[in-house]
């Protein structure tokens, strides 16, 4: 057997680290030298309220809410004499029935998992358990049967696209940074993940830090870049913590450094702790942080791939999408082009919240429709209310009304409908959610974020937050949906960055979608 202890943020903070010795001690004092104590990454998130959890395997037991005191149990009765601690399992909320192992779990079943993989399968303090489960395989194939053009070509053919929200080609991106003449290049992982209540980028780095590293390592060499920076927030100590441990051990295997695996390639990895600032997830911002100047986007050309980081060569990839490298060049462009819709080829992690029956992390191939997500895998509505509408993209998504819930979620279908896919929020409201409130709630925090180098941004998020504010205190006044819909084209269409281009998204399609509410509060007060 071997017993995996959640030491996620959410089980650590429930005392997971008391468990993981417990477990450690008591299998010792009753000597069983068949079984091993690991801590691991989620083990598919959903049930994180209810932690902490621990995974037996080979079966894929699954316990939850396990204190230290229940472990003489687990381990007498399970671990040695092979009959599982009912009172520990998982029991279906609906059913009432007892589900033992965790792939039977409608959260985990229906899901596809490519970018979680290793997530709660493997111990991310220990390198040799990635490379057991396959790790660094890609990134000796990359580096010892294929030249840098054929890796960009195997990332085109499989149709990856850029996981940080812009959905553009990542071969094409690679492309360009390798056609640029440059003896110093540079690729860095954008780990800055600040939008509310996401977490996708927050667990892969501390569930399964390798799998980016070696994705960043195999981007590194297809555009000829002599260095890597991973950009990480400081918020995420864990996952610093977990990196700089990844980071060392692949130096000592050799994976990193001088003339990798004997390639003739040298290159190394050093992370950026970031202070937090949204803004600083837009590339120029990002690379002026790293640059330890003030982290304000630059207007664009230059592009980071002509003149990025010290003015070299850059390229910055997100999180996700570095960590689904590795397996496409493993398993083949064409296995990971099956996945996914027509243009949106692979998977997609979203952070279900909201009014939702199991929220958490969720895998789906791209293309999979909204009501899946939300009625097969989220469960439902809680209490029996109807869905009213889905807010997708974080701060700077658009609502989708219940009424189309068939929608694909890819990059070309949320956009149909005046969203976007972002880096993966996903917020579910019920009937009695109010969208004049919703579209405040999530203007007030670009509004916040906002960095305020250009007019429209600063000054035009300000003039909106304060109509939305007295519209929702029942002091709106005639024209202000008008005047609203006037600022939030200006503002998107005039505004330097991504931040301000996207942030009227929420007011634009709650208008659209849902003017009726808008109208009725300024009436109300008339
Ligand atoms: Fe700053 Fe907003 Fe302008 Fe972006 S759009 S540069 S965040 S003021």
């Amino acid at each position: 057997y071997t017993v995996f202890v959640c030491a996620e943020t959410p089980c650590l903070s429930m005392g997971s680290e008391d468990v993981y010795r417990a477990f450690e001690a008591e299998v010792k004092r009753q000597g069983l030298s068949n079984v091993a104590v690991e801590i691991s990454g989620c083990h598919g998130h959903g049930l994180c309220n209810h932690g902490p959890s621990v995974v037996v395997e080979p079966e894929g037991i699954f316990y939850l809410g396990v204190r230290p005191e229940d472990v003489p149990e687990i381990v007498s009765a399970h671990l040695r004499d092979g009959r599982p601690v009912e009172r520990l399992l998982y029991r279906d909320p609906k059913s009432g029935r007892l589900i033992a192992r965790y792939h039977d779990v409608d959260f985990y079943r229906k899901q596809c998992r490519v970018i979680l993989r290793n997530c709660g399968r493997i111990n991310p303090e220990k390198i040799d358990h990635y490379i057991a489960a396959g790790g660094y395989r890609a990134l000796a194939k990359a580096l010892l049967k294929m030249t840098p053009e054929q890796v960009i070509e195997e990332i085109k053919r499989s149709g990856l696209r850029g996981r940080g929200g812009a959905g553009f080609p990542t071969g094409r991106k690679w492309e360009f940074a390798r056609n640029v003449c440059s003896p110093e290049k540079f690729i860095i992982c954008n780990a800055d993940e600040g939008d509310p209540g996401a977490f996708m980028d927050r667990s892969v780095l501390e569930a399964d830090p390798h799998a980016v590293i070696e994705g960043l390592t195999i981007g590194g060499y297809a555009i000829g870049a002599t260095t890597g920076f991973i950009y990480v927030r400081a918020e995420y100590p864990l996952a610093v913590k977990r990196l700089r441990i990844a980071l060392d051990q692949a130096r000592a295997k050799g994976f990193l450094g001088k003339n990798i695996l004997g390639s003739g390639f040298t290159f190394d990895i050093y992370l950026k702790e970031g202070a937090g600032a949204f803004v600083c997830g837009e590339e120029t911002a990002l690379i002026a942080s790293i640059e330890s100047q003030r982290g304000m986007p630059r207007p664009r050309p230059p592009y980071p791939a002509q003149a990025g980081l010290a003015g070299k060569p850059t390229t910055i990839n997100n999180v996700k999408t570095l960590a689904s490298v590795p397996i496409i060049i493993d398993r083949g462009a064409a296995w990971f082009a099956g996945i996914g819709s027509e243009k949106s080829k692979g998977t997609t992690v979203l952070a279900l919240s909201g009014k939702i029956v199991n929220a958490g992390l969720v895998e789906v191939p791209m293309g999979t429709s909204l009501s899946t997500i939300i009625y097969d895998i989220g469960g439902g509505i809680p209490d029996g209310k109807r869905l009213k509408a889905v807010q997708t993209g974080g701060p700077s998504g658009g609502c989708i009304p219940a009424r189309i819930p068939d929608t694909p979620v890819d990059f070309e279908s949320l956009a149909m409908v005046g969203s976007i896919m972002g880096s993966g929020g996903m917020v579910v409201m019920d009937e009695e959610t109010c969208m004049v409130e919703v579209a405040r709630y999530f203007l007030s925090f670009t509004q916040a974020e906002s960095c305020g180098k250009c007019v429209p941004c600063r000054l035009g998020t300000k003039q909106m937050l304060e109509i939305l504010t007295r519209i929702t205190e029942g002091k709106g006044q005639e024209g202000d949906v008008e005047t609203l819909l006037k600022i939030a084209r200006t503002v998107k269409e005039t505004s330097l960055c991504g931040l301000g281009q996207t942030c009227p998204n929420p007011v634009l399609s709650t208008i659209h979608y849902f003017r009726d509410e808008y109208e009725a509060h300024i009436k109300e007060k008339r």
